[in-house]
């Protein structure tokens, strides 16, 4: 397996001696390996590089305190600059709207967004007393209608009823309007997925937009898809609007590059991810966590 970033930084920086800054030199080698780890983690290039041009401003010239070594306090530079990066902390699906605030998932077919629209129905449902409904709008594919209403009934909350024949735009309306005259607080719909971005996906989502006016636009990215995570964040971003993203499959063997690179190309926040199958493994998003896992 890979050393860990700490390990290489002492080894390239904590033989020096007499020293009370980090020189140029020193900095440029912790840098090579900064960029190496990071590269390993999955982050993309040109995030690489605004990154690590950022660590350098702040390493070179920085005091060495006599308690700390070299190569821990570039570990910590990283560290910190890395949150900074994955922005700040259990940023909260926004429900301050007049309801039915409706919440629209988006994102590839197997990413994981009919399992997260139960899993966050559930949570706002359990955690915060809301009254949730939940639409299918995945009119392609019969069986996610079906796979929507299995897991509401497993989770106990509510879904629209499948009328065979609408169009996404008519099951969005429809959700909107049951939403407002049954008494919900929230409609999460769960919209249909490709295997990959095309032109019809987009402007599907662009008029389930312009019909259903969300309030929150999530984002579902499977974080062990690395690049092509952050390619979709960037085409979902520019093209439909995004407010926040879900990575699924954080119980994967990803190192979590997929998620710095994200937020760092989209500047949207992180709002939850998903860490198993389980109706309940939906977890909030940590940033240390994720720079932990990052530096290996
Ligand atoms: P969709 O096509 O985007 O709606 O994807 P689904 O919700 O049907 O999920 C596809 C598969 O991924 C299912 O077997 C889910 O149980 C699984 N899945 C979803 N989220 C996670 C996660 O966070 N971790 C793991 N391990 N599996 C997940």
């Amino acid at each position: 397996m890979f050393e860990n970033l700490q390990d290489r930084l002492g080894s390239i920086l904590n033989g020096l001696t007499g020293r009370g800054a980090l020189s140029d030199a020193d900095v440029a080698a912790a840098m090579r390996e900064v960029r190496r780890a990071l590269i390993e983690a999955d982050v993309s290039l040109d995030v690489v590089r605004s990154f690590t041009d950022k660590v350098r401003t702040k390493a070179i010239g920085a005091d060495v305190v006599k308690s700390i070594k070299p190569g821990q306090m570039v570990v910590k530079i990283v560290h910190d600059e890395l949150v900074d990066m994955l922005g700040a902390e259990g940023v909260p699906i926004d429900l301050n709207a007049p309801a039915p605030v409706i919440i629209m998932m988006v994102g590839l077919q197997g990413s994981g967004k009919t399992t997260t629209s139960a899993k966050i129905a559930k949570r706002l449902t359990e955690r915060q007393g809301k009254k949730v409904l939940m639409a299918s709008l995945d009119t392609r594919r019969p069986a996610a209608q079906e796979q929507l209403k299995q897991l509401g009934e497993q989770t106990t909350v509510t879904t629209l009823p499948i009328i065979a024949g609408q169009s996404p735009v008519e099951i969005a309306k429809r959700a909107e309007q049951a939403g407002r005259l049954g008494g919900y607080d929230v409609v999460i719909l769960d919209t249909a997925g490709r295997t990959h971005i095309d032109e019809p996906l987009m402007v599907e989502m662009a008029d389930i937009k312009s019909a259903a006016r969300p309030h929150e636009i999530l984002l579902v990215a499977d974080s062990l898809t690395g690049q092509d995570a952050v390619n979709l964040a960037r085409n979902f971003d520019e093209r439909v609007g995004i407010t926040g993203l879900v990575l699924t499959r954080m119980d994967g063997d990803g190192r979590g590059g997929a998620a710095l690179s994200m937020r760092a190309v989209t500047g949207k926040p992180i709002k939850l991810i998903g860490t198993g199958e389980k109706m309940d493994a939906l977890e909030e998003f940590f940033p240390k966590r994720i720079a932990d896992r990052i530096l290996g």
